[in-house]
């Protein structure tokens, strides 16, 4: 019980004081390593998709279930999302405004004494910088592609994984520079329509083999080399 106990305060003073985000926050850490693992592999993980925010945009929920969708196949299966109501759902996913020019957050929680964690992402990209906002407005493809990195971003933090300074990475941090419009329009540039977005993950060899090994094979095999390049 001290034990639980102890493991609950750590993962509050944790959510507390380590706040992830895209943008506006210096890279707590450089290294490799997970900040807290929120689940287990294998574990069916209730989650809660918000149906309305502001900005919020019919076929958003759809950009949230890819992202959701991309981290189950890259653990190749040991991540499972299953639908639940909000109040029972670990990982829960909101749609909000504009705040300090964020994309998105993630907060850990705790749900009945079990680590979770909110994810927040602005589906209204006027206001984010001057190019990022006029490609949005030309071009609603861009927009989703966005949307959707954000999702895979915030949702990653949520699964455990801390920020890289590799570009590549869906988890790089944008405080260590490089072209952020260029970073959403090597995606966009993949896909011609929406629907190519489920044949397009937008993770790194990298963020894959980071994933697998968080979340590991249940026989306890070594994580596999990621081998599929067509779904990135
Ligand atoms: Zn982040």
């Amino acid at each position: 019980m001290a034990f639980r106990l102890q493991a609950v305060l750590l993962w509050m003073m944790a959510g507390s004081m380590i706040v992830l985000s895209l943008v506006v926050f210096p890279a707590q850490s450089q290294g490799q390593r997970p900040v807290f693992q929120t689940f287990q592999a294998g574990q069916s993980i209730p989650t809660y998709i918000s149906p309305e925010g502001p900005g919020n945009r019919p076929g958003d929920r759809a950009l949230a279930e890819l992202a959701l969708e991309a981290w189950t196949k890259a653990s190749n299966g040991t991540l499972v999302f299953r639908n639940s109501e909000e109040k029972r759902a670990r990982l829960r996913l909101y749609w909000v405004s504009a705040q300090s020019g964020l994309y998105g957050e993630m907060r850990p929680i705790l749900v009945q004494g079990r680590r979770g964690a909110e994810v927040f992402v602005r589906p209204e990209i006027e206001g984010l910088g001057g190019e990022i906002d006029a490609a949005a407005r030309a071009d609603s493809l861009f927009r989703d592609t966005v949307v959707y990195l954000t999702c895979l971003h915030e949702i990653g933090h949520a699964l455990g994984l801390d920020h890289t300074a590799n570009y590549d990475d869906i988890m790089f941090f944008f405080g260590y520079g490089g072209d952020i419009l260029n970073y959403f329009q090597r995606y966009r540039q993949k896909i011609h329509k929406r629907e190519d977005m489920a044949g397009h993950w937008g993770l790194s060899q990298s963020d894959i083999r980071r994933i697998r090994k968080l979340y590991p094979q249940p026989d306890g095999s070594p994580p596999k080399e990621p081998e599929i390049r067509r779904g990135q």
